[in-house]
């Protein structure tokens, strides 16, 4: 018998949506199909969806028709609305007895301030209810053919934030720490790249250490560039890379050059 995807995601019988509950969603790094069943079931029976700047317009199009779109991150350079701002419309609308989606890109609790607003949620007594993305740090990877670990270079791997919320190089890391890690993923690295390749370098890492920057990871404009450590900064700019971007920095960016499906199969 042939059934369509909606009959095969029915009969799993998700969770129900219900109204005046919030759900925090991964919607993946880009690409669609990266969304879990569980997003897309949200996205069909959502009333209002608050969604971040790194959300695939591909993606709002799965929503429902008459659900509001409430568009809640930076554009064209204009402040984005606060923090407390955000959570407080999450609030508002769920006490208005809607069904609340929140789609954050990648997964909501990996550097996207999803575990915030859970607990703005949780303070006020609303139902929530996380379904983790895949993250870029790992999707994206994967479709620059990088796995994030792998038995021959690495059994560890760290994934670090470039950009504190004051907007400069955190400085709550511990780079000699870091620079013992074989695997190290930034994410938000593009603006400060080079003082942060200079402090991992001064921490002991080689200059000559493989790097891969991913742009626009799983998009169709997803662009890669490989270079070493010393000169990343400088290839960054060369190559005119634009966020958002991931970069890898280890031995493990070497198997690009067995593993780049994408590429090969474009
Ligand atoms: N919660 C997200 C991360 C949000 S922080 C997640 O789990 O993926 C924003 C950073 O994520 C960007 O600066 C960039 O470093 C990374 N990022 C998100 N989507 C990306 C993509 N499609 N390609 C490359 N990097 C991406």
């Amino acid at each position: 018998m042939n059934t369509t995807i909606a009959d095969d995601i029915a009969e799993l019988n998700l969770p129900e949506f219900s109204s005046g509950s919030v759900w925090l969603v991964g919607a993946g790094p880009g690409d669609p199909g990266l969304l879990s069943l569980l997003a897309l079931h949200a996205l069909r029976r959502a009333d209002a969806v608050v969604y971040d700047a790194l959300v695939d317009p591909r993606i709002l199009r799965l929503a429902r028709a008459q659900a509001s779109l409430d568009f809640a991150g930076k554009r064209g350079g204009k402040p984005s609305p606060r923090q407390p701002d955000i959570t407080l419309r999450l609030v508002a609308l769920a006490r208005e007895g809607k069904r609340v989606l929140r789609l954050k890109g990648g997964d909501p609790f990996v550097f996207g301030r999803g575990g915030e607003e859970a607990l703005a949620l949780a303070a006020a007594g609303i139902p929530f209810r996380i379904v983790p993305g895949i993250t870029a740090g790992v999707g994206g990877l994967a479709y620059a053919g990088i796995p994030t670990t792998h038995r021959d270079t690495n059994s560890a791997v760290a994934f670090i934030t470039g950009h504190a919320s004051d907007g400069e190089v955190p400085d709550g890391l511990d780079w000699a720490a870091l620079a013992g890690v074989p695997v190290l993923v930034l994410y938000m690295a593009l603006k400060h790249l080079r003082p942060i390749a200079r402090r991992l370098m001064e921490a002991g890492r080689r200059g000559d250490e493989p790097v891969a920057i991913v742009a626009k990871a799983t998009t169709p404009e997803q662009r890669v560039v490989e270079t070493t450590l010393a000169a990343a900064a400088d290839a960054a700019e060369a190559q005119r890379i634009e966020p958002p971007a991931l970069v890898a920095i280890g031995e493990v960016v070497r198997l690009r050059a067995r593993l780049d499906w994408l590429g090969r199969n474009r």
